[in-house]
Protein backbone atom coordinates (compact mmCIF):
# COMPACT_ATOMS: atom_id res chain seq x y z
CA UNK A 1 0.00 0.00 0.00
CA UNK A 2 1.79 3.74 -1.00
CA UNK A 3 1.36 6.49 0.74
CA UNK A 4 -1.11 7.80 -1.79
CA UNK A 5 -3.13 4.91 -0.94
CA UNK A 6 -2.74 5.89 2.65
CA UNK A 7 -3.55 9.31 2.56
CA UNK A 8 -6.46 9.10 0.96
CA UNK A 9 -7.71 6.22 2.80
CA UNK A 10 -6.96 8.41 5.99
CA UNK A 11 -9.30 10.94 4.41
CA UNK A 12 -12.06 8.76 3.64
CA UNK A 13 -12.34 7.23 7.09
CA UNK A 14 -10.61 9.43 9.11
CA UNK A 15 -8.40 8.80 11.65
CA UNK A 16 -7.53 6.57 13.85
CA UNK A 17 -7.61 3.82 11.34
CA UNK A 18 -6.48 0.42 11.00
CA UNK A 19 -5.59 -0.26 7.03
CA UNK A 20 -4.61 -3.98 6.39
CA UNK A 21 -3.15 -5.15 2.73
CA UNK A 22 -5.16 -8.58 2.01
CA UNK A 23 -2.79 -9.08 -0.53
CA UNK A 24 0.17 -9.20 1.63
CA UNK A 25 -1.40 -11.51 3.81
CA UNK A 26 -1.95 -14.03 0.66
CA UNK A 27 1.55 -13.29 -0.09
CA UNK A 28 3.06 -14.61 2.80
CA UNK A 29 0.20 -17.66 3.07
CA UNK A 30 1.54 -18.37 -0.52
CA UNK A 31 5.19 -17.83 0.68
CA UNK A 32 4.55 -20.73 3.88
CA UNK A 33 2.42 -23.25 0.95
CA UNK A 34 5.58 -22.81 -1.16
CA UNK A 35 8.45 -23.40 1.66
CA UNK A 36 6.74 -26.59 2.98
CA UNK A 37 5.56 -27.60 -0.63
CA UNK A 38 7.98 -30.58 0.42
CA UNK A 39 5.58 -32.37 2.13
CA UNK A 40 2.21 -34.34 0.95
CA UNK A 41 -0.11 -32.91 3.66
CA UNK A 42 0.27 -29.35 4.73
CA UNK A 43 -2.17 -27.50 7.11
CA UNK A 44 -2.15 -23.92 8.00
CA UNK A 45 -4.26 -22.47 10.95
CA UNK A 46 -3.86 -19.05 10.92
CA UNK A 47 -3.97 -17.79 14.53
CA UNK A 48 -7.05 -15.53 14.57
CA UNK A 49 -6.01 -13.81 18.37
CA UNK A 50 -3.39 -12.19 15.73
CA UNK A 51 -6.02 -10.21 13.97
CA UNK A 52 -9.71 -11.11 14.43
CA UNK A 53 -11.93 -9.07 12.29
CA UNK A 54 -14.29 -11.44 10.39
CA UNK A 55 -13.39 -10.39 7.61
CA UNK A 56 -10.06 -10.95 7.81
CA UNK A 57 -11.14 -14.47 8.72
CA UNK A 58 -13.12 -14.66 5.01
CA UNK A 59 -9.08 -13.83 3.48
CA UNK A 60 -8.28 -16.90 5.16
CA UNK A 61 -11.11 -19.00 4.53
CA UNK A 62 -11.00 -18.40 0.84
CA UNK A 63 -7.38 -19.73 1.18
CA UNK A 64 -8.37 -22.97 1.97
CA UNK A 65 -6.22 -22.25 5.61
CA UNK A 66 -7.35 -23.27 8.57
CA UNK A 67 -7.99 -21.32 11.99
CA UNK A 68 -6.40 -22.05 15.35
CA UNK A 69 -8.33 -20.37 18.16
CA UNK A 70 -8.20 -20.08 22.07
CA UNK A 71 -11.23 -19.46 23.34
CA UNK A 72 -14.45 -20.47 22.68
CA UNK A 73 -15.90 -17.08 21.34
CA UNK A 74 -12.96 -17.37 18.49
CA UNK A 75 -14.65 -20.54 17.43
CA UNK A 76 -17.58 -18.92 17.22
CA UNK A 77 -16.36 -16.14 15.48
CA UNK A 78 -14.25 -18.66 12.83
CA UNK A 79 -17.79 -20.61 12.25
CA UNK A 80 -19.62 -17.40 11.72
CA UNK A 81 -16.50 -16.59 8.90
CA UNK A 82 -17.47 -19.92 7.16
CA UNK A 83 -14.86 -22.51 8.45
CA UNK A 84 -16.05 -25.63 9.09
CA UNK A 85 -15.68 -27.61 12.67
CA UNK A 86 -12.45 -29.51 11.46
CA UNK A 87 -10.84 -26.44 9.68
CA UNK A 88 -10.67 -25.19 13.30
CA UNK A 89 -8.45 -26.17 15.86
CA UNK A 90 -8.74 -25.15 19.92
CA UNK A 91 -5.51 -24.38 21.42
CA UNK A 92 -6.41 -22.88 24.71
CA UNK A 93 -4.28 -22.65 27.72
CA UNK A 94 -5.87 -22.79 31.44
CA UNK A 95 -9.48 -22.78 30.50
CA UNK A 96 -12.46 -24.92 32.23
CA UNK A 97 -13.21 -28.55 31.40
CA UNK A 98 -16.58 -26.58 31.04
CA UNK A 99 -15.30 -24.46 27.49
CA UNK A 100 -13.54 -27.58 26.31
CA UNK A 101 -16.79 -29.02 26.35
CA UNK A 102 -18.29 -26.26 24.65
CA UNK A 103 -15.49 -26.66 21.73
CA UNK A 104 -16.12 -30.10 21.58
CA UNK A 105 -20.14 -29.90 21.10
CA UNK A 106 -18.96 -26.90 18.08
CA UNK A 107 -17.30 -30.31 16.74
CA UNK A 108 -13.55 -28.71 16.56
CA UNK A 109 -10.34 -29.88 17.65
CA UNK A 110 -9.18 -30.08 20.90
CA UNK A 111 -5.79 -29.64 21.50
CA UNK A 112 -4.90 -29.84 25.61
CA UNK A 113 -2.55 -28.43 27.29
CA UNK A 114 -2.33 -29.58 30.91
CA UNK A 115 -2.83 -33.28 32.44
CA UNK A 116 -5.35 -32.77 35.04
CA UNK A 117 -7.80 -31.64 31.64
CA UNK A 118 -6.26 -34.57 30.14
CA UNK A 119 -7.35 -37.27 32.53
CA UNK A 120 -10.84 -35.65 32.91
CA UNK A 121 -11.31 -34.88 29.83
CA UNK A 122 -10.11 -39.07 29.06
CA UNK A 123 -12.71 -40.82 31.57
CA UNK A 124 -15.58 -38.32 29.81
CA UNK A 125 -15.30 -38.88 26.88
CA UNK A 126 -12.94 -41.87 25.92
CA UNK A 127 -13.70 -41.65 22.31
CA UNK A 128 -12.75 -37.82 21.07
CA UNK A 129 -9.48 -37.70 19.83
CA UNK A 130 -7.62 -35.15 21.05
CA UNK A 131 -4.32 -33.70 20.22
CA UNK A 132 -1.75 -32.82 23.14
CA UNK A 133 0.24 -29.78 23.55
CA UNK A 134 3.71 -30.23 24.44
CA UNK A 135 6.51 -28.06 26.41
CA UNK A 136 9.66 -29.29 24.96
CA UNK A 137 11.62 -26.60 27.05
CA UNK A 138 13.28 -25.03 24.04
CA UNK A 139 14.58 -21.49 24.91
CA UNK A 140 13.57 -19.23 21.81
CA UNK A 141 11.51 -15.79 21.48
CA UNK A 142 11.91 -12.50 21.50
CA UNK A 143 11.88 -11.70 25.52
CA UNK A 144 11.02 -13.62 28.37
CA UNK A 145 7.09 -12.46 28.13
CA UNK A 146 6.36 -13.82 24.44
CA UNK A 147 8.68 -17.17 24.58
CA UNK A 148 6.84 -20.00 26.01
CA UNK A 149 8.91 -22.88 25.85
CA UNK A 150 10.91 -22.25 28.94
CA UNK A 151 10.72 -24.34 32.35
CA UNK A 152 8.31 -21.91 34.33
CA UNK A 153 6.56 -21.52 31.78
CA UNK A 154 2.61 -22.31 32.18
CA UNK A 155 2.15 -22.85 28.63
CA UNK A 156 1.73 -26.90 27.71
CA UNK A 157 2.84 -30.46 29.58
CA UNK A 158 6.38 -30.50 30.35
CA UNK A 159 7.89 -33.45 27.73
CA UNK A 160 9.81 -34.52 31.04
CA UNK A 161 6.48 -35.86 32.08
CA UNK A 162 5.63 -37.84 28.82
CA UNK A 163 6.02 -41.28 31.33
CA UNK A 164 2.31 -39.85 33.04
CA UNK A 165 0.72 -38.93 29.46
CA UNK A 166 0.84 -42.32 28.46
CA UNK A 167 -0.21 -43.62 32.06
CA UNK A 168 -3.44 -41.28 31.47
CA UNK A 169 -3.91 -42.31 27.93
CA UNK A 170 -3.77 -46.06 29.01
CA UNK A 171 -5.74 -45.61 31.54
CA UNK A 172 -8.58 -43.68 29.94
CA UNK A 173 -8.43 -45.52 26.61
CA UNK A 174 -8.65 -41.94 24.94
CA UNK A 175 -6.98 -41.89 21.83
CA UNK A 176 -4.46 -38.97 21.07
CA UNK A 177 -4.45 -37.98 17.12
CA UNK A 178 -1.99 -34.95 17.29
CA UNK A 179 1.11 -33.92 19.00
CA UNK A 180 1.54 -30.11 19.64
CA UNK A 181 4.36 -27.10 20.34
CA UNK A 182 3.99 -23.39 20.42
CA UNK A 183 7.38 -22.54 21.92
CA UNK A 184 7.59 -18.86 21.36
CA UNK A 185 6.72 -15.78 19.41
CA UNK A 186 9.56 -13.89 17.73
CA UNK A 187 11.74 -17.01 17.29
CA UNK A 188 14.37 -16.59 14.09
CA UNK A 189 16.88 -19.06 15.30
CA UNK A 190 16.02 -21.72 12.30
CA UNK A 191 18.47 -24.11 14.09
CA UNK A 192 16.53 -23.49 17.44
CA UNK A 193 13.57 -24.27 16.29
CA UNK A 194 14.94 -27.49 14.90
CA UNK A 195 15.95 -28.55 17.99
CA UNK A 196 12.66 -28.09 19.53
CA UNK A 197 11.14 -30.15 16.56
CA UNK A 198 13.34 -33.14 17.24
CA UNK A 199 12.17 -32.87 21.06
CA UNK A 200 8.87 -33.32 19.17
CA UNK A 201 9.26 -35.66 17.07
CA UNK A 202 10.86 -38.13 19.95
CA UNK A 203 7.85 -37.48 22.05
CA UNK A 204 5.38 -38.54 18.94
CA UNK A 205 6.93 -42.34 18.85
CA UNK A 206 5.33 -43.00 22.10
CA UNK A 207 1.53 -42.59 20.22
CA UNK A 208 0.04 -45.17 18.02
CA UNK A 209 -2.94 -42.90 16.04
CA UNK A 210 -0.93 -39.85 15.42
CA UNK A 211 -2.91 -37.83 12.35
CA UNK A 212 -0.52 -34.95 12.64
CA UNK A 213 2.16 -33.16 14.30
CA UNK A 214 1.75 -29.04 14.72
CA UNK A 215 5.11 -27.45 15.25
CA UNK A 216 2.74 -24.56 15.96
CA UNK A 217 4.69 -21.07 15.38
CA UNK A 218 6.43 -17.69 16.78
CA UNK A 219 8.44 -16.98 13.51
CA UNK A 220 9.87 -13.38 13.51
CA UNK A 221 9.01 -10.82 10.81
CA UNK A 222 10.76 -7.96 9.46
CA UNK A 223 10.33 -4.73 11.69
CA UNK A 224 12.65 -2.49 10.03
CA UNK A 225 14.71 -2.29 7.32
CA UNK A 226 17.45 -5.03 7.50
CA UNK A 227 15.88 -6.60 10.50
CA UNK A 228 16.74 -10.13 10.65
CA UNK A 229 13.64 -12.47 10.46
CA UNK A 230 12.76 -16.44 10.39
CA UNK A 231 14.11 -18.13 6.89
CA UNK A 232 11.11 -19.84 6.46
CA UNK A 233 12.06 -21.32 3.45
CA UNK A 234 15.38 -22.30 5.27
CA UNK A 235 12.62 -23.80 8.15
CA UNK A 236 10.93 -25.30 5.38
CA UNK A 237 13.58 -26.82 3.25
CA UNK A 238 15.15 -28.42 6.49
CA UNK A 239 12.08 -29.57 8.91
CA UNK A 240 10.41 -31.11 5.19
CA UNK A 241 13.14 -33.33 4.72
CA UNK A 242 12.74 -34.38 8.29
CA UNK A 243 9.20 -35.04 8.56
CA UNK A 244 9.11 -37.28 5.62
CA UNK A 245 11.63 -39.15 6.55
CA UNK A 246 9.64 -39.36 10.13
CA UNK A 247 6.51 -40.16 8.41
CA UNK A 248 8.79 -42.93 6.65
CA UNK A 249 9.27 -44.34 9.62
CA UNK A 250 6.33 -44.16 11.93
CA UNK A 251 4.05 -45.84 8.62
CA UNK A 252 2.00 -43.55 8.09
CA UNK A 253 1.67 -40.05 6.32
CA UNK A 254 1.05 -37.76 8.78
CA UNK A 255 -0.32 -33.98 8.60
CA UNK A 256 2.63 -30.98 9.06
CA UNK A 257 0.93 -28.00 11.06
CA UNK A 258 1.43 -24.62 11.27
CA UNK A 259 -0.72 -21.86 13.69
CA UNK A 260 1.11 -18.64 12.44
CA UNK A 261 -0.55 -15.50 13.57
CA UNK A 262 2.41 -12.72 13.00
CA UNK A 263 3.81 -14.23 9.99
CA UNK A 264 0.62 -13.91 8.05
CA UNK A 265 -0.40 -10.59 9.01
CA UNK A 266 2.06 -8.56 11.07
CA UNK A 267 3.69 -6.52 8.03
CA UNK A 268 -0.29 -6.09 6.30
CA UNK A 269 -1.19 -3.77 8.63
CA UNK A 270 -0.38 -0.24 9.04
CA UNK A 271 -2.06 2.26 11.72
CA UNK A 272 -2.84 5.60 10.64
CA UNK A 273 -2.97 8.61 13.20
CA UNK A 274 -3.41 12.83 12.71
CA UNK A 275 -0.59 14.87 14.51
CA UNK A 276 -2.69 16.37 17.03
CA UNK A 277 0.07 18.55 18.77
CA UNK A 278 4.14 19.13 18.59
CA UNK A 279 5.24 19.83 21.46
CA UNK A 280 8.72 20.79 22.72
CA UNK A 281 9.97 20.10 26.09
CA UNK A 282 13.76 21.47 27.99
CA UNK A 283 14.61 17.60 26.71
CA UNK A 284 12.48 16.36 24.22
CA UNK A 285 10.38 17.54 20.75
CA UNK A 286 7.01 14.87 21.84
CA UNK A 287 4.76 14.36 18.43
CA UNK A 288 1.23 13.82 20.05
CA UNK A 289 -1.29 11.64 18.28
CA UNK A 290 -4.72 10.89 17.89
CA UNK A 291 -4.41 7.31 19.90
CA UNK A 292 -2.54 5.88 22.35
CA UNK A 293 -1.83 2.51 24.49
CA UNK A 294 -5.58 1.98 24.10
CA UNK A 295 -5.03 1.06 19.93
CA UNK A 296 -1.45 0.34 20.15
CA UNK A 297 -0.27 -1.30 23.90
CA UNK A 298 2.96 -3.34 22.63
CA UNK A 299 5.70 -0.80 22.51
CA UNK A 300 4.63 -0.12 26.29
CA UNK A 301 3.77 -3.58 26.64
CA UNK A 302 7.09 -5.52 25.30
CA UNK A 303 8.42 -2.96 23.82
CA UNK A 304 8.07 -3.36 20.29
CA UNK A 305 9.19 -1.72 17.43
CA UNK A 306 7.07 0.11 15.19
CA UNK A 307 8.47 2.00 12.50
CA UNK A 308 6.92 5.42 12.28
CA UNK A 309 6.66 7.29 9.24
CA UNK A 310 5.57 11.02 8.04
CA UNK A 311 3.28 9.84 5.32
CA UNK A 312 1.87 13.51 5.00
CA UNK A 313 5.80 15.00 4.92
CA UNK A 314 7.48 12.25 3.27
CA UNK A 315 10.79 14.32 1.35
CA UNK A 316 11.01 16.58 5.05
CA UNK A 317 14.41 17.10 6.64
CA UNK A 318 14.32 14.29 8.89
CA UNK A 319 14.12 15.65 12.93
CA UNK A 320 14.50 13.61 16.11
CA UNK A 321 10.56 13.19 17.54
CA UNK A 322 9.25 10.96 20.53
CA UNK A 323 5.76 10.19 19.44
CA UNK A 324 3.26 9.81 22.55
CA UNK A 325 -0.90 8.98 22.55
CA UNK A 326 -2.96 11.37 24.29
CA UNK A 327 -3.79 8.78 26.88
CA UNK A 328 -3.59 10.30 30.72
CA UNK A 329 -0.98 7.39 31.32
CA UNK A 330 2.59 7.57 29.64
CA UNK A 331 2.16 5.93 26.52
CA UNK A 332 5.46 6.42 24.46
CA UNK A 333 4.84 4.74 20.90
CA UNK A 334 8.38 5.36 19.58
CA UNK A 335 11.48 7.42 21.35
CA UNK A 336 13.80 9.17 19.81
CA UNK A 337 13.34 8.58 16.27
CA UNK A 338 14.57 9.66 13.12
CA UNK A 339 11.13 11.09 11.54
CA UNK A 340 10.93 13.55 8.24
CA UNK A 341 9.58 17.01 9.84
CA UNK A 342 6.29 16.81 11.31
CA UNK A 343 3.74 19.66 11.48
CA UNK A 344 0.28 19.36 13.30
CA UNK A 345 -2.57 17.96 11.35
CA UNK A 346 0.29 15.52 9.46
CA UNK A 347 -0.60 11.94 9.31
CA UNK A 348 1.65 9.29 10.63
CA UNK A 349 1.48 5.68 9.51
CA UNK A 350 2.52 3.03 11.73
CA UNK A 351 4.11 -0.09 10.52
CA UNK A 352 3.68 -3.66 11.59
CA UNK A 353 0.15 -2.90 12.68
CA UNK A 354 -1.44 -6.04 11.56
CA UNK A 355 -0.81 -8.33 14.19
CA UNK A 356 -1.73 -7.48 18.22
CA UNK A 357 -2.73 -4.54 17.53
CA UNK A 358 -6.31 -3.85 17.08
CA UNK A 359 -7.02 -7.16 18.69
CA UNK A 360 -5.45 -5.89 21.83
CA UNK A 361 -7.19 -2.33 21.29
CA UNK A 362 -9.01 -1.31 24.52
CA UNK A 363 -11.61 1.57 25.29
CA UNK A 364 -9.06 3.08 27.92
CA UNK A 365 -10.04 6.97 28.79
CA UNK A 366 -12.78 6.31 27.14
CA UNK A 367 -11.92 6.54 23.73
CA UNK A 368 -13.30 4.73 20.72
CA UNK A 369 -11.87 2.17 19.53
CA UNK A 370 -10.08 2.74 15.87
CA UNK A 371 -11.84 1.63 12.47
CA UNK A 372 -10.94 -0.63 10.61
CA UNK A 373 -10.36 -1.06 6.58
CA UNK A 374 -9.31 -3.57 4.45
CA UNK A 375 -7.51 -3.35 1.18
CA UNK A 376 -7.96 -5.94 -1.61
CA UNK A 377 -7.88 -5.86 -5.53
CA UNK A 378 -7.33 -2.62 -5.62
CA UNK A 379 -10.63 -1.66 -3.47
CA UNK A 380 -11.09 -0.66 0.38
CA UNK A 381 -13.56 -1.95 2.64
CA UNK A 382 -14.68 -0.79 5.81
CA UNK A 383 -14.13 -3.47 7.88
CA UNK A 384 -15.27 -2.88 11.31
CA UNK A 385 -17.08 1.04 11.91
CA UNK A 386 -15.99 3.64 13.84
CA UNK A 387 -17.20 3.45 17.40
CA UNK A 388 -19.68 6.00 18.95
CA UNK A 389 -20.85 6.87 22.78
CA UNK A 390 -23.72 3.95 21.91
CA UNK A 391 -20.95 1.16 21.88
CA UNK A 392 -19.23 2.52 25.13
CA UNK A 393 -23.04 2.46 27.09
CA UNK A 394 -23.72 -0.77 25.34
CA UNK A 395 -24.60 -3.14 28.23
CA UNK A 396 -24.58 -0.45 31.32
CA UNK A 397 -27.51 -0.28 33.13
CA UNK A 398 -28.98 3.63 32.62
CA UNK A 399 -32.11 3.02 34.17
CA UNK A 400 -31.08 2.36 38.02
CA UNK A 401 -32.16 4.58 40.89
CA UNK A 402 -30.18 4.34 44.22
C1 LIG B 1 -0.53 -16.90 19.80
C2 LIG B 1 -0.41 -18.29 19.31
C3 LIG B 1 0.06 -18.56 18.03
C4 LIG B 1 0.53 -17.49 17.07
O1 LIG B 1 1.79 -16.99 17.38
P1 LIG B 1 2.53 -15.94 16.41
O2 LIG B 1 3.77 -15.59 17.10
O3 LIG B 1 1.62 -14.78 16.22
O4 LIG B 1 2.75 -16.62 15.10
C5 LIG B 1 0.11 -19.87 17.63
N1 LIG B 1 -0.29 -20.87 18.45
C6 LIG B 1 -0.76 -20.66 19.69
C7 LIG B 1 -1.18 -21.79 20.53
C8 LIG B 1 -0.82 -19.36 20.17
O5 LIG B 1 -1.27 -19.15 21.42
Amino acid sequence: MDRKLLLSLAKKYDTPLYVYDADKIISQYERMTKAFSGVKNLKINYAVKALSNINVLKVFKQLDSGIDTVSVQEVQLGLKAGFAPEDIIFTPNGVSLEEIEQAKDLGVHINIDNISILEQFGQKYPETPVCIRINPHVMAGGNSKISVGHIDSKFGISVHQLPLILRVVENTGMRINGIHMHTGSDIYDVDAFLRATEILFTAAESFQDLESIDFGSGFKVPYKENDISTDIEELGKKLSKRFNEFCKSYGRELTIMFEPGKFLVSEAGKLLVHVNVVKQTTSTVFAGVDSGLNHLIRPMFYDSYHQIENISNPKGKERFYTVVGYICETDTLGANRRITEITEGDILSFSNAGAYCFSMASNYNSRYRPAEVLVKDGKDYLIRERETIQDLLKGQNLDLNF
